[in-house]
C-alpha cells in the first residue's frame, strides 16, 4: 500500500495547471499526521497488503512543512519497523525551497523525488511563477544541481505537456536530457481542452521524442522517457502487470491536510469532492464508498472489451479519466488517441534498437527481452564469441517508468 500525505494546500508556486487548486494556508496537523499512519500502517498489516510500506509526500508544496515531513518520515520508520514492514520513500517538489541539507537528508532516506521541471527557461516560466508573476526555473534549476550526486533512487523530471505547449515538448526533452541524466516523465494535462486539431502535432513532437530516445541509446546514452520505457514493457510483457495498475487503498491511497482520504494524490484537490472520498483516517475507510470506488475502476467503455491494445492502455488510470471525462471509468477520445499513438511510437523505438542489437538498450531491458524476444536474447548471449556482445543483467532501476505515466500535471 502506498500513502500519500497531501501535507498542506499552500504552495509558494502559482502554476497555471496546479491540480492543487485554490492556495491556502490549511496544513496537516501533528495530531491528523500521526493518525494517518497509525490508521494506514495498521490497516496494511490488517489486510497483509505485502511487505512494502510506501509513504509519499505531496500537496501544495511538501517541502513547506518541512518539519512535519521529517516527523512523518521518523513516526513511518517505526511503525514500519515494529510491524515488520519495509517503508520506501516518495517526494514531489517543485524544488524551490530545497537546500544542501534538506538534499542530503532526502537522499540518505532514498526518497524517489519527482522535481517539477518543463524545459527551458522561457518554457518553464510560462507556466510556473510565484505569486508576483516571476519565473521560478532558476530555482528548479539549482535543486537539479543538488540532487544530481545522488541516483539511488534516481531523481525524476515531471514535465507537463499542455496543447498550447505541445511544439516544444522536443525542445524541452533535449533540454532535460542534457540537465542531468534523470528519467523524464511527460504528463499530459488531462484538465487542458484537447482538440481533434492537436493530435496532429501531439503525434509530431512525440515522434520527435522518440527518434531523440533512439539517437540517445545509440550514442550510449540511455534516455528514460517514462512513457516509452513503461509501453516498451507492456510490449515485452503482453500488457500491464496487475501490479502496475491502480487500486484504491490496495495500491494507492491520499490523506488531504484534514484527513479525508482520496484514491489517488491527484484527486485531493481543494478537499471538496466529497463524491471520490473513502472515508478519513479517524474512521477509516467508508466501505460503501470503496466498494463504489472499487466498481468505476477501469474502463467501462464497450470500445475497450474488444480493443486489441487495451492490455498495453492505461484506460484504468482513474484520475485521469476523471479529470478529463468527470468519471473514473470513462476515458476521453484524447486519452485513446494518447494510448493509441504513445503505443505505435514505444513500439517503433523497441523495433529499432532490438533490430539493431543496440547493446545499452538490451542491458538495461535484458529481463524482460529474455521473455518476450528469446531469440534475440539467445544470439545475443549466445554469440558469446566477444564478451561485448552478451547479454547483461538488467541495471538497477532509477525510473519509476513502470508506474502509472500518464499521470497528471503535478
Ligand atoms: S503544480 Fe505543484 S508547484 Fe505548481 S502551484 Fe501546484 S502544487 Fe505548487
Ligand atoms: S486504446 Fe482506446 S479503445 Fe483501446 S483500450 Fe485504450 S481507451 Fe480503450
Amino acid at each position: 500500500m502506498s500513502i500519500t500525505l497531501s501535507l498542506t494546500h499552500d504552495c509558494n508556486l502559482r502554476c497555471s495547471y496546479c491540480y492543487a487548486g485554490r492556495k491556502s494556508h490549511r496544513a496537516m496537523t501533528r495530531a491528523t499526521m500521526q493518525r494517518a499512519l497509525e490508521w494506514a500502517v495498521g490497516y496494511h498489516k490488517a489486510h497483509a497488503l505485502g511487505r512494502n510500506f510506501v509513504l509519499g509526500f505531496f500537496g501544495g508544496e511538501p517541502l513547506l512543512e518541512w518539519d512535519l515531513l521529517r516527523e512523518a518520515d521518523a513516526l513511518a520508520e517505526r511503525l514500519c519497523r515494529e510491524a515488520g514492514l519495509e517503508l520506501r520513500r516518495t517526494l514531489t517538489t517543485n524544488g524551490t525551497l530545497l537546500d544542501e541539507e534538506k538534499a542530503r537528508w532526502l537522499t540518505e532516506r532514498h526518497y524517489t523525488i519527482g522535481l517539477s521541471l518543463d524545459g527551458p527557461p522561457e518554457r518553464h516560466d510560462r507556466f510556473r511563477r510565484h505569486a508576483d508573476g516571476s519565473g521560478s526555473y532558476a530555482e528548479a534549476v539549482r535543486a537539479v544541481r543538488l540532487l544530481s550526486p545522488y541516483r539511488e533512487p534516481c531523481p525524476e523530471f515531471n514535465c507537463v505537456v499542455r496543447p498550447d505547449s505541445l511544439e516544444s515538448v522536443p525542445e524541452a526533452v533535449r533540454h532535460l536530457a542534457a540537465l542531468a541524466g534523470f528519467p523524464i516523465a511527460l504528463n499530459p494535462d488531462f484538465t487542458a481542452a484537447w482538440k481533434p486539431s492537436d493530435r496532429e502535432p501531439f503525434r509530431r513532437a512525440y515522434g520527435e521524442v522518440a527518434d531523440f530516445c533512439v539517437s540517445e541509446w545509440r550514442e550510449g546514452r540511455p534516455l528514460h522517457v517514462t512513457w516509452i520505457d513503461a509501453k516498451l514493457k507492456t510490449l515485452l510483457m503482453d500488457g500491464y502487470r496487475e501490479q502496475d495498475r491502480c487500486c484504491p487503498v490496495r495500491r494507492e491511497l491520499a490523506a488531504a491536510p484534514s484527513g479525508n482520504l482520496y484514491p489517488c494524490p491527484n484527486l485531493v484537490g481543494e478537499d471538496d469532492r466529497a463524491d471520490l472520498r473513502l472515508g478519513d483516517v479517524f474512521s477509516g475507510i467508508d466501505a460503501e464508498a470503496l466498494r463504489k470506488a472499487l466498481s468505476r475502476c477501469g474502463s467501462s467503455l464497450p470500445a475497450c472489451k474488444s480493443c486489441p491494445v487495451a492490455p498495453r492502455c492505461q484506460n484504468w488510470c482513474g484520475c485521469a479519466n476523471w479529470f478529463s471525462t468527470g468519471r473514473t471509468d470513462a476515458v476521453s477520445p484524447f486519452q485513446c488517441f494518447y494510448e493509441k499513438t504513445t503505443i505505435e511510437l514505444a513500439d517503433r523505438v523497441a523495433e529499432t534498437l532490438l533490430a539493431e542489437k543496440c547493446e545499452p538498450f538490451l542491458a538495461h531491458f535484458g529481463e524482460f527481452i529474455r521473455v518476450a524476444a528469446p531469440e534475440v536474447a539467445a544470439e545475443v548471449s549466445g554469440a558469446a564469441r566477444s564478451p561485448s556482445a552478451s547479454l547483461p543483467q538488467p541495471q538497477p532501476r532509477g525510473s519509476r517508468a513502470d508506474a502509472a505515466d500518464a499521470a497528471p500535471a503535478t
